[in-house]
C-alpha cells in the first residue's frame, strides 16, 4: 500500500516536472500509467536521480558583514554554540525515494516566496512549516507595498500558500527537529513529524520569535490584535503618531527603540521591566535630550483596557500602545546541527546570494541579519531560490525534453 502511494507520488512528480497540467496528470494517474525504463518520461526521473551527485565544492570565502540595521540594538548574546550534531542522534535511515531538489524549512514570507519561485523553476520541493510565522501576528500591515488598504498577516500567508500550491509546492505542517548532511553525497536528511526526508539542498527560513512580557497568552493576543501591544516600530510606528507610547525595556535596546519612536510622538516613556533602569550616562543624556521619560520597574501588572493599556511599575501608567523591547530568539538550531557559521549577533551567516558556508544550505528572512520586514524576507527568498536553482543546474543541467504528444496520448489511452 505504501509502495503504491509512493509510486503514485513519483508519477505525479514526474508528470509535474514534465510541465503536464493537473487535469491531464489526474487522467494519466487514473490509467495507472507507468514509465518503461527507456521512455522519455522515465528519463526525466533519471535526471532527477542523477542530480544526487555530490555538490562541487564551493569556495566559501569570508562571511558577509553585518549591514546597518535599525534593529542593531536588539542583539542578543548567542546561546551556547554546538558542534555539528554534537548532541544529535543520527536521523532514521530513509527509503530510496528520490531526494527533493530543495526542502524549504519555514513557511513565512521568506520560505513561501522561495517556494513560489522554486516550484516555478520546475524543481521538486517541499515546505515544512511549524506554523508560527511572525507575519501571522500582524493585525493589519500598512507598509507592505501593493495593499493600499492594508493586509492582515494571516491572509497574506494564506495567499502566498495558495500561490505556491498552484505551482505544485507541497506544504506540510510540522517542526523539523533534526538536520544532517552526508559529507559523501552532499544530501541532507531532515527529520520531522512525518519522518525523514532527503533533499539536495535546504533553505532555512525559520525566522525569529519576539520575547513577550509575562501576560496571559489569550489576553496578550487580543491586545496585540487591537494595537494595544505592538512589536515592530518600523512596521507600525506610523499608527502611534501623536499617541501615548510606553516601551517595555531598558539598556541599549530599550533606548534605541524609544529614540526611534520619538520621531512619531512627543509622548514616549521607557519603563524598565525588572527593576531600576541601568543606563550609561551617555544613554541618559540621549534620552533627556529628546524628552523621553524614564520609569523604573519592576512591572508587576499589564492590563489591556478598551482603548488603552495600563502598566503597573514604580507608578501606575496608561498608554495608547506599548512596545515590548525585550529581544528575540533566532531559530538557528538546524543551521548549528550541520555546522553553519553564525554571525556575531546570532543569525545565520550568508553571502550576497543567501548561501551559508555549508554546501547546499541557504538561509533567508529574519533568521539572517537584516531589516526584519516582510519585503526583505520576500526579497531574500527570491534571491535564495534563484541561487539554489542555479547551483543545482551547475551540478546537473536542468533541461526539459521536448514534449512528445504522441507518447502522452498513448499513455493516457492506456495503449
Ligand atoms: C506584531 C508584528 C507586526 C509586524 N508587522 C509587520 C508589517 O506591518 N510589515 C512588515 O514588513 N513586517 C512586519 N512584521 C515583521 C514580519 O512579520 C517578519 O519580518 C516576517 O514575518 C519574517 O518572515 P520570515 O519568513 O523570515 O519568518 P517568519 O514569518 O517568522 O516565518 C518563520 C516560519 O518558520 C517556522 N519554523 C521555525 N523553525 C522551524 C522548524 N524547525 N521546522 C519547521 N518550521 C519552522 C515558523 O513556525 C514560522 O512559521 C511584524 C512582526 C510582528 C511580530
Amino acid at each position: 500500500m505504501a509502495d503504491a502511494h509512493q509510486a503514485a507520488q513519483r508519477l505525479e512528480t514526474d508528470l509535474r516536472l514534465r510541465g503536464i497540467g493537473p487535469g491531464r496528470r489526474r487522467r494519466l494517474a487514473q490509467t495507472g500509467a507507468c514509465f518503461p525504463e527507456n521512455s522519455r518520461l522515465r528519463r526525466v526521473r533519471s535526471r532527477a536521480e542523477l542530480a544526487t551527485a555530490p555538490p562541487a565544492s564551493r569556495s566559501t570565502g569570508p562571511r558577509a558583514g553585518p549591514v546597518s540595521n535599525p534593529s542593531d540594538a536588539w542583539l542578543e548574546p548567542c546561546p551556547e554554540r554546538r558542534e555539528p550534531n554534537a548532541r544529535a542522534a543520527p536521523c532514521e535511515p530513509v527509503s530510496d525515494t528520490p531526494p527533493l531538489d530543495c526542502l524549504v524549512i519555514g513557511g513565512g514570507p521568506a520560505g513561501l516566496t522561495a517556494a513560489i519561485y522554486l516550484s516555478r523553476y520546475h524543481l521538486a520541493i517541499m515546505v515544512v512549516d511549524g506554523g508560527k510565522s511572525r507575519a501571522a501576528w500582524i493585525p493589519t500591515s500598512h507598509n507592505h507595498a501593493g495593499f493600499p488598504d492594508g493586509i492582515n498577516g494571516v491572509e497574506l500567508l494564506e495567499r502566498m500558500r495558495e500561490q505556491a500550491r498552484r505551482f505544485g509546492t507541497k506544504i506540510e505542517s510540522g517542526q523539523v527537529t533534526r538536520l544532517e548532511r552526508d559529507i559523501d553525497t552532499g544530501l541532507f536528511t531532515a527529520e520531522w513529524g512525518s519522518g525523514p526526508v532527503r533533499a539536495r539542498s535546504v533553505l532555512l527560513a525559520t525566522g525569529v520569535t519576539n520575547r513577550r512580557p509575562p501576560i496571559d497568552p489569550e489576553i496578550h493576543d487580543d491586545a496585540m490584535a487591537r494595537g494595544l501591544i505592538r512589536y515592530c516600530p518600523i512596521c507600525d510606528g506610523y499608527e502611534v503618531t501623536d499617541k501615548r507610547v510606553g516601551i517595555i525595556g531598558t539598556g541599549e535596546r530599550g533606548v534605541a527603540e524609544a529614540v526611534f519612536l520619538r520621531s512619531y510622538t512627543g509622548d514616549v516613556t521607557l519603563v524598565a521591566p525588572d527593576g531600576a533602569h541601568q543606563l550609561a550616562s551617555e544613554e541618559l543624556d540621549r534620552l533627556k535630550a529628546v524628552d523621553i521619560r524614564l520609569v523604573d520597574g519592576p512591572i508587576t501588572h499589564i492590563e489591556p483596557g478598551e482603548s488603552t493599556i495600563a502598566v503597573q511599575a514604580s507608578e501606575e501608567l496608561t498608554f495608547d500602545s506599548i512596545y515590548p523591547a525585550l529581544g528575540s530568539d533566532t531559530h538557528i538550531q538546524l543551521a548549528e546541527m550541520v555546522g553553519a557559521t553564525l554571525t556575531e549577533d546570532c543569525c545565520i551567516g550568508v553571502d550576497d546570494h543567501q548561501r551559508t558556508d555549508v554546501d547546499g544550505l541557504y538561509a533567508a528572512g529574519d533568521v539572517v541579519h537584516g531589516l526584519d520586514q516582510i519585503s526583505h524576507a520576500m526579497g531574500e527568498g527570491g534571491v535564495a531560490s534563484t541561487t539554489i536553482r542555479n547551483d543545482l543546474a551547475k551540478l546537473s543541467p536542468l533541461l526539459r525534453d521536448p514534449v512528445g504528444e504522441e507518447s502522452l496520448d498513448k499513455l493516457e489511452s492506456g495503449a
